[in-house]
């Protein structure tokens, strides 16, 4: 039976008409998981009895114990409509605010999204986000809402009211499309339920419906009401099953990679020439083409080691074909094994080609977010955007002194497999620190380092993340080579609001070719001049090279660079990142002789002058914000508002919803500590949280020294905060 699958899943994978990458996107809780279970199940991916009691795709314990999904794992099922089989490759993504970074990245290799929704909760600020996250990237979607049982078994709604609900979360979700793109909305993207872009059902009892399936099949709304209110799952499950119906729409009315490459290659590949021969051939999701892959994620097999997956939207991929990483050495990263995914499991196949998602290994260059080709230089695909920055800290020791090399090669691997956590060595300490969302998303990777990797660790109570910013400008300020033969001349200054989004939204960036760039700086109001003198862009800071004809400094450039990155890593306030600050080098006085204008003289001289010349900018510090939603019944309202309100928060809206009331505001992460245990208690346990990452704030001036001195006490820095003559002397 098993090799029959493989036969129908390869056979199928080089039909593009025949694909559908795709993906289901929805608030936490709303019923992904079971969603996915029980479809794998019912195409047959997996026994039914496994699907309910074992989580597939939430492969890791712990995730089952907290009951979210984590990471994106690929699934495939085959589908058979009008007589014709289909295979549906399927990626998880995480359904938790913390894990925002994750769903950019799965929708980079989607086609088309289910967005799921609560029947009974309606939209979410969640459902929100990945909407928005999947319309970015040209990803269509179709609506699946769920939990119909307990509209009537809990709230007791007649048949009605059912309906009158149902359509109240269409529109509310046409809305959000509407308000996100509005040209997609109009062309066709529009949610219609008598089309078939809707279905109702319930995930964890097995079935669905749709107008389009009634009309086929005879079953009508008063049946499925009926049956929901008699508790009789099983006659629906058999007239109305959830995989036929959803995996219908799916087949229907998401994408084929023919289709969607031609509208979404444009999207993600926007810096790209269509005319040439890579852009052609992706737009035509051609496997005759250069293979043009973009890894969207790196996981650890045990027995394969580093497993690189991706979407392949050019060309064919087979055992030993020569890749090149984009923006690494230019050297050949053979493939070792190339797989798909059938089910949950990872099979190796002959080749593979264009529309499909692969599974290789052989990448060594690779990480989350690589252009990978063929042709060792392409133009790369958009960045992946991050809706959220790491804003909490733990320190990690292993707890043997003998597992420290492989701690060390375990925390390189975390970093790899989750873009959105930050791995540093703190010089001072030698600790090992990992950043990431939050609190939660911490205590997971932690947990797993020991779980997954073997490594026993120690790990410190979690610490904000702060940044250190300029809030004047300051200049020329000098710095001196230790040797004194060599000089940089800086200026400083804070980048506007608007620039410092232009670069998060990848608008601006160093991946541009030269002239796009440049058009885009005059856009963004920079002088002809320093359009043209953008060297490096690093975080959200730019570095800008005024000088002209100066000998020997293109050679020395990249020492430049290096000093200048130096001190961005680590300001002179507090030793955080700097972020938001443009530095034009004004002059330069280079020694002829280049033994005297090496590492040792260059670095430590940019290094120097930039941290003196952000304390003479008026360094400042920032700290991590979040959104707060917490809906309640009514009479908690007081309990929520306080919750907020008494972390140095500010409620800022409140929207009423029947009986319960959802309350928004804003507070500053370092308040937040314990926060889920708090409200749980405060508001017994009737509130349903979310937080979003809402960007960093200066931190109030009355509360600046004491943070400073707290910051500097625990990286074991002196306590004195330092002079711009402490770096410049
Ligand atoms: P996820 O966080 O989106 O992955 O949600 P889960 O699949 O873990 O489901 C969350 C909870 O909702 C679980 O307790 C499920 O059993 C329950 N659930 C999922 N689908 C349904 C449904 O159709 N009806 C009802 N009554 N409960 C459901």
């Amino acid at each position: 039976r098993r090799r029959k699958m493989v036969e129908r899943v390869t056979t199928l994978m080089s039909q593009p008409e025949h694909i559908r990458n795709i993906g289901i996107v929805a608030h936490i809780d709303h019923g992904k998981t079971t969603l996915s279970d029980n479809l794998l199940a019912g195409a047959g991916m997996i026994s039914e009895e496994i699907a309910g009691k074992a989580c597939w795709m939430d492969s890791d314990e712990e995730e089952q114990a907290r009951g979210i999904t984590i990471d994106s794992s690929n699934v495939s099922m085959v589908h058979e409509y009008g007589g014709e089989e289909f295979l549906i490759n399927m990626i998880d993504t995480p359904g938790h605010v913390d894990f925002g970074g994750d769903v950019t990245r799965a929708m980079r290799a989607v086609d088309g999204a289910v967005v799921l929704v609560d029947a009974v909760e309606g939209t979410m600020p969640q459902t929100e986000t990945v909407l928005r996250q999947a319309l970015k990237e040209g990803v269509r979607p179709v609506l699946f809402v769920n939990k119909v049982d307990r509209l009537i078994n809990e709230l007791q709604v007649d048949e009605m009211e059912m309906q009158i609900r149902l359509g109240k979360v269409i529109d509310k979700v046409n809305k959000l499309i509407k308000g996100m793109n509005e040209e997609a909305y109009k062309n066709g993207w529009k949610l219609d339920a008598a089309e078939g872009t809707v279905a109702f059902g319930s995930a964890l009892y097995n079935w669905a419906i749709s107008i389009p399936y009634m009309k086929k099949s005879g079953v009508s709304f008063k049946d499925v009401y009926d049956c929901c209110k008699a508790g009789d799952m099983k006659t629906l499950a058999k007239s109305s099953p959830l995989c036929q119906v959803v995996l219908d729409m799916v087949v229907n009315h998401l994408p084929d990679p023919l289709d969607a490459q031609k509208r979404r290659v444009p999207i993600i590949w926007q810096h790209g020439d269509q005319s040439t021969t890579e852009g052609q051939s992706m737009l035509n999701c051609d496997p005759e083409g250069p293979a043009c892959l973009m890894v969207t994620d790196i996981s650890f097999d045990p027995h394969a080691g580093e497993v690189a997956t991706g979407r392949l939207f050019s060309g064919t991929l087979r055992r030993g074909s020569e890749l090149y990483v984009m923006g690494t050495a230019k050297r050949v990263n053979r493939l070792t094994q190339v797989g798909i995914f059938m089910g949950a499991e990872r099979i190796e196949v002959e080749s593979l080609n264009a529309g499909n998602i692969a599974a290789v290994t052989g990448l060594k260059d690779a990480i989350v977010g690589s252009t990978v080709s063929t042709m060792m230089e392409m133009q790369t695909f958009e960045d992946l955007k991050h809706y959220s920055e790491p804003v909490m800290t733990v320190a990690v020791e292993a707890k043997n002194m003998k597992d420290l090399p492989k701690l060390v090669t375990v925390l390189r691997q975390v970093g790899k497999e989750d873009p959105t956590v930050l791995v540093n060595i703190n010089e001072e300490t030698g600790e090992h620190l990992i950043s990431g969302m939050g609190e939660l998303h911490l205590e997971i990777i932690t947990h797993r380092i020991h779980r997954d990797k073997g490594v026993e660790i120690v790990t410190t109570p979690p610490i904000v993340v702060y940044r250190e910013t300029i809030t004047s400008t300051a200049g020329p300020v000098e710095g001196k080579s230790p040797n004194r033969h060599n000089r940089f001349y800086l200026e400083f200054e804070p980048l506007p609001d608007d620039v410092v989004q232009k670069i998060k939204d990848g608008d601006i960036s160093m991946n541009l070719p030269a002239l796009e760039r440049r058009d885009a700086l005059l856009e963004a109001g920079f002088d002809k001049d320093e359009a043209k003198s953008l060297v490096a862009i690093e975080a959200t800071n730019m570095f800008f090279d005024m000088t002209k004809g100066i000998q020997y400094l293109n050679e020395t450039m990249e020492l430049v660079l290096e000093g200048w990155r130096e001190a961005l890593a680590g300001g002179p306030l507090a030793d955080e990142q700097v972020q938001n600050v443009k530095i034009r080098l004004v002059d330069v006085k280079l020694h002829e002789d280049a033994i005297h204008r090496g590492p040792a003289q260059v670095i430590p001289a940019v290094r120097g002058a930039v941290k003196g010349g952000l304390l003479m900018a008026g360094d400042s510090l920032l700290e991590p914000m979040q959104i707060i939603q917490i809906t309640v019944p009514q009479d908690h309202m007081g309990a929520a508002t306080a919750q907020i309100q008494g972390r140095r928060g500010q409620v800022f809206d409140m929207k009423s919803e029947g009986d319960t009331i959802t309350v928004v505001g804003k507070a500053p992460v370092a308040e937040l500590f314990g926060f889920a245990g708090d409200v749980r208690s405060a508001t017994e346990g009737r509130a349903m949280w979310s937080t979003e990452f809402a960007g960093f704030e200066t931190v109030p001036a009355g509360m600046l020294k004491e943070v400073v001195k707290e910051i500097r006490k625990r990286k074991g820095l002196k306590e004195q905060i330092p002079e711009p003559a402490d770096y410049l002397a």
